[in-house]
């Protein structure tokens, strides 16, 4: 954190006394600290990153006729690309996680979190087989591990799980975002921009919903290895236990997905950037 954020970030702290109600279901321990601030205060020097790797063009607009998929189509069975435990010896440009997919342990909430139509664990199958799509047709060495299908020490310059949120408050949740310690914020802007675009939101609007939290409790970030400039981050897609999100999520489903692997990829096409390149 730069001297100049850190002072706003003091500044400010006086006048956020709550925490904002990030919870996931597969979190270790307590330690949630809001960087929201920190967050907002690096948009900038991010999208001008991320201008810079083509980002914007390729994103795909929000459009009210866009190919809609239906719950029919998420809760088909799928084959999800590049399934693996993955192996610590390689380096991968990205691995992903649909959160709570294959579980073998665990029960209740582990299990993940369940709308009218489709289930969490559907949901982000469906959406991150299809980035993983996406992603290996554009050349990048991808792997999807399961919940608990993975070996400890997989190194890769982009760790990305994808969830979905349940709330006994109905409809009271917004998308969230939590990341690691010393992840690139860029990265994340790019991911939360891609889908406050596929939602058909601005991105202003969209963070208000105190979008970020510095997690770095969640239980795979300890068993990757990130690159200097990479990230690891956990993706709550939005609350499927609020009838009209559901829906806007399963219609939105492919365009999350395209958008979410055109984020992943411009970030990744930073990391790679060599570091004294503007
Ligand atoms: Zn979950």
């Amino acid at each position: 954190m730069s001297c100049r954020t850190f002072g706003v970030a003091v500044l400010l702290a006086g006048y956020f006394l709550t925490v904002p109600s990030f919870a996931t279901d597969e979190e270790e321990g307590e330690a949630i600290r809001d960087t929201t601030q920190q967050f907002r205060g690096e948009d900038s020097q991010a999208m001008q990153g991320l201008a810079r790797a083509g980002f914007f063009q390729t994103l795909q607009p929000f459009a009210l006729d866009a190919k809609a998929a239906t719950s029919a189509d998420v809760k088909a069975s799928l084959t999800m690309p590049s399934l693996q435990e993955g192996e610590p010896n390689k380096k991968y440009d990205i691995i992903l996680q649909p959160g709570h997919y294959l579980r073998k342990k665990g029960s209740g909430k582990n299990l993940g979190t369940a709308g009218k139509d489709v289930t969490e664990q559907q949901l982000v199958a469906f959406i991150t087989a299809n980035v993983a799509t996406h992603l290996i047709d554009n050349k990048l060495n991808v792997i999807v591990v399961s919940a608990d299908g993975y070996k400890s020490g997989l190194s890769t310059d982009i760790f990305l799980s994808i969830h979905a949120d349940g709330s006994t408050n109905e409809c009271g949740t917004g998308p969230s975002l939590g990341y690691s310690e010393e992840s690139s914020l860029l990265g994340m802007h790019g991911i939360a921009f891609a889908l406050a675009t596929s939602l058909g939101q601005t991105y202003e609007d969209f963070r208000d919903d105190n979008f970020t939290t510095n997690l770095s409790k969640y239980y795979m970030f300890k068993h990757v290895k990130v690159s200097p400039k990479g990230f690891a981050g956990l993706l709550e897609v939005g609350e499927l236990t609020c009838p009209a999100k559901e829906k806007a999520l399963i219609a939105n489903a492919l365009l999350i997905a395209k958008n979410l692997g055109v984020a992943l990829k411009s970030s990744h096409e930073i990391i790679k950037e060599p570091l004294d390149s503007k």
